[in-house]
């Protein structure tokens, strides 16, 4: 049966998966993507081996953009450092990078995609430009990411006393970054967050936070502050920062919902990537859910089309549930560095532990 060509709302990872899975199925889709390719998204760069695979089967060979090979991941807490073997290697490349060379391909394979072009509001499967434009269509494939769409926002948790932000800032090369980080993420925990390090194409390393907002708040809310603050107490961290500029621009993001699952969506609507489930940063995996919403969610709308949302959204919720459940546990430990001393020395000396943690956390 032919079908209207659906609209994809954010041109990210998952948005532009889904315009390369439709372009080849023969559909031509449209991304709207507000950015104009300069930015760089809220990320920690790490793209896992599963992810690697998975763009691999989107046609992206990823380690031919550039980037920097990850075998091992460091972890530093209470001032001890645990160094544990990743089952695969791993890539630490930049978003801008990442982002690009996928609406491209998605671009050479058919679709169509406009870029900044930013959706004000959705009413259902209608929806209004900040130009003005009104567009309309039979499906929509939500992939707004990290950012909410006013009319089909995901519900904001009023509970939270003391919600969690993600911050990330770029640090240009340096002789001693790269012979530090080498070929490892790193992850500096800390009292309510971690700040996670991995060298990207251009031997920049990219710093991202995840962080309750009262940690953020004891800084004066200024991240420069906070990078400072969180130096002066890790004599490890401080090496890597030795170069840190106060005038640093920060990206930010608020009110991250880590651990939340679409089960259900409006008529017609596929919620893909942080729009179908947001796994706590520190896993690593929200690439490879973004990427995994949007194979799974283009079968479903080509053997039942606009009806096959429903489905789709119950099976990808069932699918996310145990990444999201594990890295939600190691997530609750990492908060609190006293109480995850034990686990972290255990997985680091127990033969496999750490290859099962990080399968564990995969879609
Ligand atoms: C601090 C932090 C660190 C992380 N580190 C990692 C990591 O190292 N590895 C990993 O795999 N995952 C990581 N993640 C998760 C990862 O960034 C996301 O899961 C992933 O980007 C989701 O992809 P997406 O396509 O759903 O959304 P996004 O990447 O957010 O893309 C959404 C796109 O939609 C566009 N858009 C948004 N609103 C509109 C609008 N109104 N109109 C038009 N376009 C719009 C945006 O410009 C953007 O291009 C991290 C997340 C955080 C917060």
């Amino acid at each position: 049966m032919r079908r209207a060509p659906p609209l994809i709302a954010g041109g990210g990872p998952a948005g532009a998966a889904a315009a390369i899975a439709l372009a080849r199925a023969g559909v031509r889709a449209t991304v709207l993507e507000r950015g104009d390719g300069t930015g760089d998204a809220i990320c920690g760069g790490f793209l896992s081996w599963a992810t690697l695979d998975r763009l691999g089967h989107l046609g992206i060979d990823a380690p031919a953009l550039g980037g920097h090979a990850v075998s091992r991941l460091a972890l530093f807490l209470g001032g001890r450092e645990h160094v544990l073997t990743l089952p695969g290697t791993a890539l630490g490349l930049s978003r801008r990078r990442l982002d690009a060379a996928l609406l491209a391909r998605a671009e050479t394979q058919g679709a169509e995609v406009r870029r900044g072009v930013a959706i004000r509001s959705a009413e259902g499967r209608a929806l209004t430009l900040v130009s003005g434009e009104r567009l309309s269509c039979e499906t929509l494939f939500l992939a707004t990411g990290k950012h909410d769409l006013r009319g089909l926002a995901r519900p904001k948790d009023a509970a939270s006393p003391d919600p969690e932000l993600g911050l990330r800032c770029r640090l240009p090369p340096s002789s001693q970054s790269a012979r530090l980080i080498a070929d490892r993420i790193e992850l500096h925990l800390f009292d309510r967050g971690y700040l996670g390090l991995v060298l990207q194409e251009d031997g920049s390393a990219n710093a991202c936070l995840a962080i309750r907002k009262s940690r953020l708040a004891e800084a004066g809310g200024d991240p420069a502050t906070l990078m400072t603050q969180l130096a002066d107490a890790a004599p490890a961290l401080a090496d890597r920062l030795a170069g840190f500029d106060a005038g640093t621009r920060f990206d930010a993001i608020g009110h991250v919902p880590y651990g939340w699952r679409a089960r259900s969506s409006g008529p017609g609507i596929f919620r893909l990537g942080d729009q179908a489930a947001v796994i706590p940063s520190l896993a690593g995996e929200g690439i490879g859910i973004a990427l995994a919403s949007a194979d799974l969610a283009i079968r479903h709308w080509l053997s039942q089309g606009p009806e096959g949302a429903a489905a789709y959204q119950r099976q990808f919720a069932r699918a996310a549930r145990r990444p999201l459940a594990m890295a939600g546990l190691l997530k609750a430990l990492a908060g609190r560095p006293a109480l995850a001393a034990l686990p972290a020395a255990l997985i680091a000396s127990v033969p496999g532990a750490a290859a099962l943690m990080a399968r564990l956390t995969r879609i």
